[in-house]
């Protein structure tokens, strides 16, 4: 076989940064997990009909074909899900009569999207989602729940600072009403282009496409500039003289969000009304929320999510929910390459045993297995080298420590410590390394202007 082409858009991380990743989401499913969210993974295929409904953006969808079936074969019609919304959407419609609801539940799972791949774009991508769904009703306070848990999940994760920007679309459409713009929809699409066209572009397609007047356009501007984190938000709002009902709600429940979220928010993640933020003109109908990192502002959001009142229906029973979505490897994948983040190590051993020569393997090998016993991860060195090779083979595989089972019998076994060069006499039935180094932990470095620096070892 030829060597491999690289396939673009289709990241894959070497051991030491799948310790990485697998590190965050052990750290995400704990915090989720805490929290009483129930893990569950959906197929990979859903028909394609399902795939294509909601949303006006085109979302690349990959069709699945079997290279030998026919127009009329049962597995025709399939796509891979592009996000997992529209697959939860489907398994709470198909199993509804076996969960209890409000039903929380966490998925991290690859979506795929046939976009064209650039940094923090991808074809395959991993992503992190909770949601509460309730069975006919879901009370607002659950907006506030998933937010905090995100919050806290996010805030536990070593990251560069992350800002939860947050809306509510009754709030906005309220304002548009109350403004007495003709096409509302059609301004939400408008302002949603903020990030891309210059604010006197906008207020032009405000006009053509909304049928705003000059006035109406600089109002729907004045109220999309507000950016703040504290209760200022509500007098702001009602200082544009605007009032409707509907903007009064959605005002009420994003000044809740912000209160609810004020005692988890800390040095890692803020939390901001930001009055700008639409999320196209997908499903959502109060709360919305995207996710920024600090200093990768041209990854755009790094996660996003909202409350939709009907994410599924059956014609019977409405499904309302409220979540939010992670993008894991638009975040990671980036940091990674970048060098920010790295496992410590490439192997999850902390322990190499080291083999004096062929006829030691059984003893080197129940040194191992007492080792493994009380849960500490331990591998025999590969080959009875000279101990100085066994230990730089331990070095570059980024193993703490080595041990050096007893040579005779009445003398003990040693382990050394090969980063300080420390070796102390040592039982395996009791020696425990140091609660950091029992798994491979996440070091982070941070760029300084010339130099970088190694200033944070993160363990799970
Ligand atoms: P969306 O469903 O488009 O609102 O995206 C939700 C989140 O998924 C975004 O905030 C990103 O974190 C992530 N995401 C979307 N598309 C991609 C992609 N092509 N590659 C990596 N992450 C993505």
């Amino acid at each position: 076989m030829a060597r491999p082409t690289p396939l673009s858009g289709y990241p894959e991380l070497l051991p030491a940064a799948r310790a990485v990743e697998r590190e965050v989401i052990a750290s995400l499913s704990r915090t989720f997990e805490l929290h009483g969210f129930a893990n569950i993974e959906t197929r990979v295929a859903e028909p394609l009909d399902r795939l294509a409904k909601g949303g006006e953006i085109d979302k690349e969808i990959y069709v699945l074909r079997r290279l030998q079936a026919d127009d009329t074969a049962d597995d025709t019609g399939l796509g891979l899900h592009f996000d997992l919304t529209v697959p939860f959407a489907r398994y709470v419609l198909e199993h509804a009569g076996h969960l209890e609801f409000p039903f929380r539940r966490y998925q991290i799972q690859p979506c795929w999207r046939g976009e064209r791949p650039q940094e923090g774009r991808y074809r395959q991508f991993t992503q992190a989602d909770i949601d509460v769904v309730g069975k006919d009703e879901l009370p607002f306070h659950h907006d506030v729940e998933v937010m905090r848990v995100m919050v806290e999940a996010l805030g536990a994760l070593p990251l560069p600072r992350l800002s939860f920007q947050v809306n509510n679309r009754k709030l906005i459409q309220g304002f548009y009403r109350g403004l007495g713009i003709p096409d509302v929809t059609a301004a939400i699409r408008q302002i949603d282009k903020l990030d891309k066209l210059p604010e006197d572009a906008v207020v032009e397609l405000l006009a053509e496409h909304a049928g705003a007047s000059a006035e109406q356009a600089q109002r729907c501007l004045e109220l999309a500039t507000i950016r703040v984190a504290d209760h200022s938000l509500v007098d702001r709002v009602q200082a544009l003289g605007v009032t409707d009902d509907l903007l009064s709600r959605g005002l009420a429940e994003l000044a809740s969000v912000l209160d609810g979220c004020r005692d988890v928010v800390g040095e890692r993640v803020s939390v901001e009304a930001n009055l700008r933020i639409a999320r196209g003109l997908d499903y959502y109908t109060g709360t919305v929320v995207e996710i920024y990192m600090e200093g990768y502002e041209r990854l755009k959001a790094v996660g996003g999510g909202g409350r939709y009142d009907a994410l599924a229906e059956d014609g019977r029973t409405t499904y309302p929910g409220v979540g939010v979505s992670f993008g894991l490897s638009r975040t990671l994948v980036p940091l990674i390459s970048e060098g920010v983040l790295s496992g410590s190590r490439a192997v999850p051993s902390a322990v190499l045993v080291a083999l004096a020569d062929e006829q030691s393997r059984p003893a080197s090998e129940r040194v191992a297995d007492a080792l493994r016993a009380r849960g500490i991860a331990a591998e025999v060195a590969a080959s009875p080298q000279k101990y100085g090779r066994q230990i730089r083979y331990a070095e570059r595989r980024g193993i703490p420590f080595v041990w050096f089972p007893a040579s005779d019998p009445g003398v003990g076994d040693q382990v050394k410590d090969i980063r300080s060069g420390d070796q102390l006499d040592a039982d395996a039935a009791t020696w425990d390394p140091p609660a950091d180094d029992l798994r491979p932990g996440i070091v982070v470095t941070h760029a300084t202007d010339e130099t970088s620096s190694t200033d944070e070892r993160q363990r799970q």
